[in-house]
């Protein structure tokens, strides 16, 4: 699948952003100002001579080695869009087979090399930065290891090389009348072993459960040797070593294979997201935590904070629609600045559809929803994958995007998102800069929430600037997140950019013990050092 260079998705694919969303954009940050991208040739004759001997699985031409030397972090963005990116693979390969991994880490064992693990490159916190080294860096693609290996449908498992994408591997299922239900917003391009690597979790995770809960086991192939993890419905034989692979980073070895838990799709069920509106935020979250306790099987939930909503309507393009909610909510209670747009997503049959939605109706009710059927539901769904895309208009009218997230326990969401909006808000005070902040919750659970807030602010001119920017937004949230008690990442991992915070989190001693994983699997640290710890 073609991918842009220097930016998100397929190239075919452009977003717009309506009149109104711009305007929006520079009453509150100010005019943005477009900047020239460094060029593709640039890069292409700056990439050194490679450092590594031949070898048949490995490529080093510079377009290959350009492609795999970054993820898609705001870092990798201005790397790219300003011609700050200077270390580049000494080559990338594609192996096509558990085999192939093998004979490639026998090489650089011998030749003293370092390997990145790279599925898809979706990573947005570093996760595929290549170290400054001595040694020679060799990035390999597992995307050759593509296949369904085993489906046991008796047992709802399916067996997978960890290199398989998202489409193709519900392509897989789908024609067997199963699916994983795993659907990052990445889905398009990241991959099953980048999943398990980084602990994602979907959009539908609320039914199918996060990817810790659908990885039942596996392969590593790895220098210090082979972990075979076996499927076991349930095991008491202690520690869980899943959960050593899970968020590993590429630190321990390759994930090639992986056997995850399957859901059939039954006939006659369906999907459906319906939207409502809360009045207030805390009414929302009050809604929500009611619901996560009671255990109702959604398939997805997500409220929307006053702003995030604002933004919403004003960037829909559904210009009437939206001057129509503005004339009819406030006649039933929701305030248009306070009003929380909310969606919930179902999946069953007609009557079991039925039955939840009239569960789910007499616990909103307290909290005085209001219900507006399915078009806002259907138009999430139609752009769900889209959305990233504004990513690359934005950026080119002079904004960048920052996405933060962070899971909390129920009794802290609310003065979370606040010290993170404020955290964000006034971190770019020493620049004169402003910046825009709105979040949601989109996976409760029944002890708390993850938020998901974004980041908006003007690029500089000069590259190093934009970077500095982001600097300082990470580092003040990040702080702003650990003192509330939040993780420093509900999905997105660790990587680079979340590696200052990962002690505070897992405390000496924590970190101690992964690193003793590592140190067991990878006794020369071979494997992507510099990442999680
Ligand atoms: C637009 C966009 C939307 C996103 N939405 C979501 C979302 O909704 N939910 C979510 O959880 N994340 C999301 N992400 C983040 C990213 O997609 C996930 O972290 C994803 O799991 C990474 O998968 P990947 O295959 O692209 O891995 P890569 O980016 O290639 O690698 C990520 C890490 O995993 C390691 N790795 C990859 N494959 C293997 C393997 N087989 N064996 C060992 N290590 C391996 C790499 O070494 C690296 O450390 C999003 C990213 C973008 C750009």
């Amino acid at each position: 699948m073609q991918r842009r260079w220097n930016g998100w998705g397929d190239p075919s694919v452009e977003m717009e952003i309506p009149e109104q969303g711009a305007a929006y954009l520079k009453e509150v940050l100010g005019e943005g100002r477009s900047q020239v991208d460094y060029p593709r040739w640039e890069f292409l004759k700056r990439i050194p001579k490679s450092r590594l001997p031949e070898h048949p699985l490995i490529t080093t031409d510079p377009e290959t080695r350009l492609s795999h030397s970054h993820g898609q972090s705001l870092p990798d963005w201005i790397g790219l869009r300003a011609g700050m990116l200077y270390r580049f693979p000494d080559g990338v390969a594609f192996p096509s087979s558990a085999e192939e991994v093998q004979s490639l880490l026998d090489f650089a064992e011998k030749q003293k090399i370092i390997l990145i693990p790279y599925g898809g490159g979706t990573s947005v916190l570093g996760h595929l930065t290549v170290p400054e080294d001595r040694r020679p860096v060799l990035t390999v693609s597992l995307k050759r290891l593509n296949r369904m290996i085993n489906l046991d449908e008796r047992s709802l498992l399916a067996t997978f090389e960890a290199g398989i994408i998202g489409p193709d591997l519900e392509a897989h299922l789908q024609s067997h009348g199963f699916t994983l239900g795993h659907y990052p917003q990445s889905f398009e391009y990241s991959s099953l072993g980048g999943w398990i690597a980084t602990r994602s979790s979907g959009q539908y995770s609320t039914l199918y459960g996060r990817i810790d809960e659908q990885f039942q086991g596996g392969t590593v192939v790895a220098p210090g040797g082979k972990l075979v993890i076996p499927p076991f419905p349930a095991s008491a034989a202690g520690p869980d070593l899943r959960h050593l692979i899970l968020g590993s980073e590429g630190r321990l070895g390759f994930i090639t294979e992986a056997t995850m838990k399957i859901q059939p799709l039954a006939r006659g069920e369906e999907e459906a997201v319906f939207g409502l509106f809360f009045p207030s935020w805390e009414r929302g979250v009050e809604g929500l935590r009611k619901l996560f306790a009671r255990r109702i099987p959604l398939l997805m939930a997500r409220l929307s904070s006053a702003r995030e909503t604002s933004i919403n309507l004003d960037f829909s393009g559904h210009e009437r629609t939206v001057a129509f909610l503005r004339r009819y909510l406030p006649l039933r209670g929701v305030p248009n600045e306070e009003g929380c747009m909310c969606l919930l997503g179902f999946r069953g049959t007609d009557r079991l559809m039925k039955t939840l939605r009239k569960e789910v109706g007499t616990v909103l009710k307290e909290e005085k929803a209001v219900p507006l059927g399915k078009a806002m539901g259907e138009s999430w769904k139609k752009y769900r994958f889209l959305m990233p895309y504004l990513r690359n208009t934005l950026w080119s009218m002079g904004y960048a995007v920052e996405t933060v997230e962070t899971a909390v326990i129920w009794s802290r969401v609310t003065e979370t998102v606040e010290a993170m909006e404020r955290a964000m808000a006034n971190s770019l005070a020493s620049f004169g800069e402003p910046v825009l902040t709105f979040s949601h919750l989109s996976s409760p659970y029944p002890t708390g929430s993850n938020i998901y807030t974004t980041a908006l602010f003007k690029i500089a001119s000069d590259g190093e600037e934009t970077l500095e920017r982001w600097r300082h937004l990470k580092k003040a949230v990040s702080e702003a997140i650990v003192a509330s008690g939040g993780t420093i990442s509900h999905q997105h991992g660790v990587g680079l950019d979340h590696k200052p915070w990962i002690e505070a989190e897992k405390g000496e001693k924590g970190t101690n013990i992964m690193a003793a994983a590592c140190s067991v699997l990878d006794p020369d640290g071979r494997m992507n050092p510099g990442k999680l710890l």
